[in-house]
């Protein structure tokens, strides 16, 4: 297209845009009711987005649940909580994940943030623009390479490290342990255990030496996790994976790819493409009719350096001494460079093929490779989603919803006392249901019995002028009259 046609062009855009406009304005002022949705209509349009969802009472309990006893259990390993942003800059997850990786490539969510913030990208782009005014300015300022661009986090592990490099945390005591939880984003093909806004778990190990004890110990500390959950069902599998030097993984690596091409005609496509790819993530493969010629593929354990093989041995002794009961998995791998040495993946109950629940490893380049000190790091992301299911599939999911008390009253002075005994019952930290207008008694008793509560307290007039109080106990229909002191005593036992 010559410019001249491409001004044209533009203009009739902009023509067509307005006379819309236009036209809309028109309609909207000749019947309102046309354009105006029914409700029914708005409820259809507004719905959560594919792949997230709201997180409701009384399932929230046991989320709640759930992250206090992350909180608990990793404070007694030492670990502290970071919270890092949910935005952060596109380049921090093509630099650790990797650009080439499924969670880049395909399943980010990232979108050019907008100029204000970033005042030399502006310049850069209007000085583009007046150079060569008739360019398609707006092609060249939105390419990736000048335009910024943030992503919702796919992960923590790469934030965990930014921060570490960003606070100086290299000169904390080492190694620091941290620990997060909160959504992940990844834009994959919802279905059970799988959604697009999703939570994670995680902790990470950074600085230090890299102590075989370590990877134990970061282990022993998810075990513990889940068993304090009660989570049925769990296999703990481990793996080496070596580390990136020409005598380690890269030697492997060449060896599984000459081995792999000599069966690839028995091979799937997507296998088919990983031996050149990535041919670790062959043995990923869930195919049914590739499963025999896997069997038969060299092992990374008969290869490793002899520092990985020590360092493996180690790890596996540290774990027997720590009562951790694992499973060795040669096929475990990770897809991605910076991984090395130690892997693990905990799969759980009830979850179909959705059924790990939390995946880890050892990282000693990451922070180096994000312009770090070099540092060792190890960690782990348990997927809070899925550990929820299986809870709930074990019926280990239920956390009482109902309330401890009641209280039923009638008359105005008995609501006088009925606010002040809600307010003294409720500090004493049982959960109180005070109704805000006065019920009948037996329409009252029959709200109590909905709400699930443990006691309704009775409070009408003779109670308040006697100055005692009838609890009755739901459950089978007792009742008992107390002094105020001897109800608080009586409810805490
Ligand atoms: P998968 O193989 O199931 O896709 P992954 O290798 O992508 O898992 P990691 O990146 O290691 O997973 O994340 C750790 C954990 O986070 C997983 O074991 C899983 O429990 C959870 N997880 C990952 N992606 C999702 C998702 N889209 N929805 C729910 N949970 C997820
Ligand atoms: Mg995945």
């Amino acid at each position: 297209m010559s410019a001249q046609e491409q001004d044209k062009a533009a203009k009739r855009a902009q023509w067509e845009e307005i006379n819309r406009a236009k036209a809309l304005a028109k309609r909207q002022k000749e019947s309102p009711t046309d354009i105006a949705m029914r409700p029914s209509e708005i409820k259809k349009i507004f719905q959560a987005i594919r792949g997230t969802r709201d997180l409701l009472p009384p399932e929230t309990a046991l989320w709640n649940r759930v992250e206090n006893t992350a909180h608990e259990v990793f404070a007694t390993f030492g670990f502290g909580e970071i919270r890092p942003p949910i935005l952060e800059d596109s380049n921090l997850f093509a630099r650790s994940i990797g650009g080439e990786t499924d969670v880049v490539s395909k399943e980010m969510y990232t979108f050019p943030d907008r100029l204000e913030d970033h005042p030399e990208t502006a310049k850069a782009i209007q000085d583009v623009m007046k150079e060569q005014p008739r360019l398609v300015g707006l092609a060249i300022a939105t390419s990736a390479a000048i335009y910024p661009f943030i992503s919702l986090r796919p992960e923590a592990t790469a934030s965990v490290c930014r921060a570490y490099i960003e606070h100086n945390m290299n000169q904390l005591p080492q190694p620091v342990k941290l620990y997060y939880m909160g959504p992940m984003f990844r834009r994959e093909r919802p279905q059970k255990g799988r959604y697009r806004q999703f939570y994670q778990i995680g902790a990470e190990v950074l600085g230090g030496n890299d102590a075989p004890a370590i990877d134990a110990e970061v282990i022993e500390m998810v075990m513990t996790f889940f068993d304090k959950l009660e989570l049925p069902g769990l296999e703990l599998d481990i793996n080496s994976i070596g580390h990136n030097a020409p005598e380690c993984r890269p030697k492997y690596v060449e060896l599984l790819r000459e081995e792999l091409r000599k069966v690839k005609d028995q091979l799937g496509a997507d296998s088919q493409r990983r031996i050149e790819t990535n041919p670790l993530r062959v043995l990923d493969s869930k195919l049914e009719h590739e499963q025999p010629i896997i069997a038969k593929l060299p092992r990374i354990a008969d290869h490793l350096c002899d520092a990985c093989k020590t360092h493996y041995a180690e790890v596996k002794k540290q774990l027997q001494l720590r009562g951790v009961i694992y499973r060795e998995n040669w096929r475990l791998v990770r897809g991605l460079d910076y991984y090395m040495r130690t892997t693990f993946e905990i799969t759980a109950k009830g979850l179909g093929s959705q059924n790990a629940v939390c995946g880890g490893g050892r990282y000693d380049g990451l922070v180096e490779l994000l312009g770090g000190p070099p540092t060792k790091g190890i960690g782990f992301a348990i997927g809070e989603d899925r550990l929820i299911l299986s809870l709930q599939d074990a019926g280990k999911g239920a956390v009482r919803q109902g309330r401890d008390i009641y209280i039923a009253w009638m008359g105005e002075h008995a609501y006088a006392a009925a606010v002040r005994t809600a307010k003294l019952l409720r500090n004493a930290g049982f959960s109180v249901e005070l109704p805000p207008s006065e019920l009948k008694f037996g329409k009252a008793l029959e709200r109590a019995s909905k709400l699930d509560s443990r006691y309704a307290l009775i409070l009408g007039d003779n109670e308040v002028s006697e100055g005692m109080f009838t609890l009755k106990t739901l459950a089978d229909g007792t009742q008992q009259k107390f002094t105020e002191p001897e109800l608080l005593e009586f409810l805490r036992l």
